[in-house]
């Protein structure tokens, strides 16, 4: 009763109209693995009316947190606060945590996602297993898939990590190229930082070459994504009252994630911290400056232009696989299909379902990787009809996820997952 809002779940009027929005359900056509199956369960359990045991926390974490279903209602039922409360409850009461469960959770939320020099230990650590040797000789023996097949076929598409981040590479103010229009702070993302530093120093070239000064604060951290959507709210609000402070300090214009699952987290941090009256002025302040990359490079950025080599077959065929979160939280898939339609010599192709979810949804395809798995099946499908050489996305998970269905479906060699970012800046004409 503490962690929802009661108002939310009797604004649902049952109608059923998100049904069909709904990955979940429309893999299973069961209602309670719905929006509005899950809402009943959640207000049943508030009412008193059911015990909220093993199978009710199985239905919230089976849901993908896409949040699809909310553009779809008419009633505007905030949905994403509902489940975020739901595990959040959740976890302070639950008793079903195995010690090792508890173990893995204390070490991840709490020790290495909040620490930025501990995710690149990790990345220095990935970089060495893949430069050594190690990972041929781990895929020669098969060893990873003796505990789990589906760890293996993960394996097989770890991105090139690293152990320096961006403020390595780059520093922490690069200056904007030519006329100066404005200055953006930089979210690097932890994982983002370690495993695609590149797409990081894409973001910021584009960023420099649009008009940006560009300011990275070193004091920054982990978004908190993961920790809201897996009943970790403390340690989520810790994470957002940091990263505040550190973009106040910076002086900033906008803040730009290149990924729309830390960018939706960040554009709600109002609400995260909406019961801390001490923090309300500051946590609006940080939420009204957050844009997608490809956001601000329409809207504010001075036009730059792109072109791919003109091939003898023709234009180069491009499609778009959106961002769940980049679409139905911060409502910014239009720019990047402007953007794509702006490249010369390309053909944009747009893909059936796009706006469905590819099942990937943060650590959803680790943690649920048969659902995750029959999602990404029906997704290649519709990937695989647009015969596009490149499959756009603008979230790292998104992108693995793909990268894993073009493995899966033999397609590597013909068709490549880019992240918008890194697909721009390589096609980039850049002024003289
Ligand atoms: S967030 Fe996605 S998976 Fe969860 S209920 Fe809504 S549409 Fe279904
Ligand atoms: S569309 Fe909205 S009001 Fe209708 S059932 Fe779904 S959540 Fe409830």
């Amino acid at each position: 009763m503490q962690k929802l809002d009661y108002d939310q779940l009797t604004n649902c009027m049952r109608c059923g109209f998100c049904l069909p929005a709904c990955p979940t359900f429309k893999e299973t056509g069961i209602e309670a693995e719905s929006p509005r199956g899950r809402i009943s369960l959640m207000k049943a359990a508030v009412d008193g009316l059911m015990e909220p045991g093993i199978r009710f926390e199985d239905q919230m974490n089976h849901c993908l947190g896409c949040r699809a279903c909310e553009p779809a209602c008419p009633a505007d039922v905030k949905y994403g606060q509902l489940i975020e409360g739901a595990r959040d409850a959740i976890e302070v009461h639950t008793t079903q945590h195995r010690w090792w469960v508890k173990g893995v959770r204390k070490l991840v939320f709490k020790e290495l996602f909040p620490s930025q020099q501990r995710m690149q230990l990790l990345g220095t650590g990935l970089h060495f297993y893949k430069m050594s040797g190690i990972q041929k000789l781990v895929r020669k023996t098969g060893v990873v898939g003796l505990f789990s097949k589906h760890m293996a076929t993960m394996e097989k598409i770890l991105p090139d990590a690293s152990g320096k981040g961006i403020v390595e590479r780059l520093g922490t103010f690069i200056p904007a190229k030519g006329k100066k229009l404005g200055t953006v702070g930089m979210f690097r993302g932890c994982l983002m930082d370690v495993l695609f530093t590149e797409t990081n120093i894409s973001t910021v070239k584009l960023l420099t070459e649009a008009g940006f000064d560009v300011v990275i604060p070193e004091s920054q951290n982990c978004c908190g994504a993961l920790h809201a959507h897996s009943g970790e709210t403390d340690q989520a609000k810790q994470l957002a009252k940091s990263n505040i402070r550190a973009f106040q300090e910076a002086g900033v214009d906008y803040i730009i994630s290149n990924a729309g699952g830390c960018g939706a987290i960040l554009v709600e941090y109002d609400h995260l911290l909406h019961d801390e009256e001490e923090w309300k002025e500051d946590s609006t302040w940080f939420a009204k400056r957050v844009k997608d990359i490809s956001t601000i490079l329409v809207e504010k950025g001075r036009p730059l232009r792109y072109a791919d080599t003109l091939s003898p077959q023709g234009p180069t065929r491009v499609t778009y696989q959106e961002s769940c979160h980049l679409r139905n939280v911060m409502k910014g898939s239009q720019p990047i299909k402007q953007l794509l339609q702006r490249v010369s010599n390309t053909s944009y192709i747009e893909m059936k379902d796009a706006g469905s979810c590819c099942g990937s949804a943060g650590i959803y395809n680790m943690t649920q990787p048969d659902m995750a798995n029959q999602i990404l099946e029906h997704k290649m499908e519709n990937v695989n009809a647009t015969t596009a050489s490149y499959v756009v996305t603008s979230n790292p998970g998104c992108l693995l996820q793909m990268k894993l269905g073009i493995d899966k479906h033999g397609q590597t060699g013909h068709m490549e997952a880019v992240h918008i970012a890194d697909f721009l800046y390589d096609r980039l004409v850049k002024q003289s």
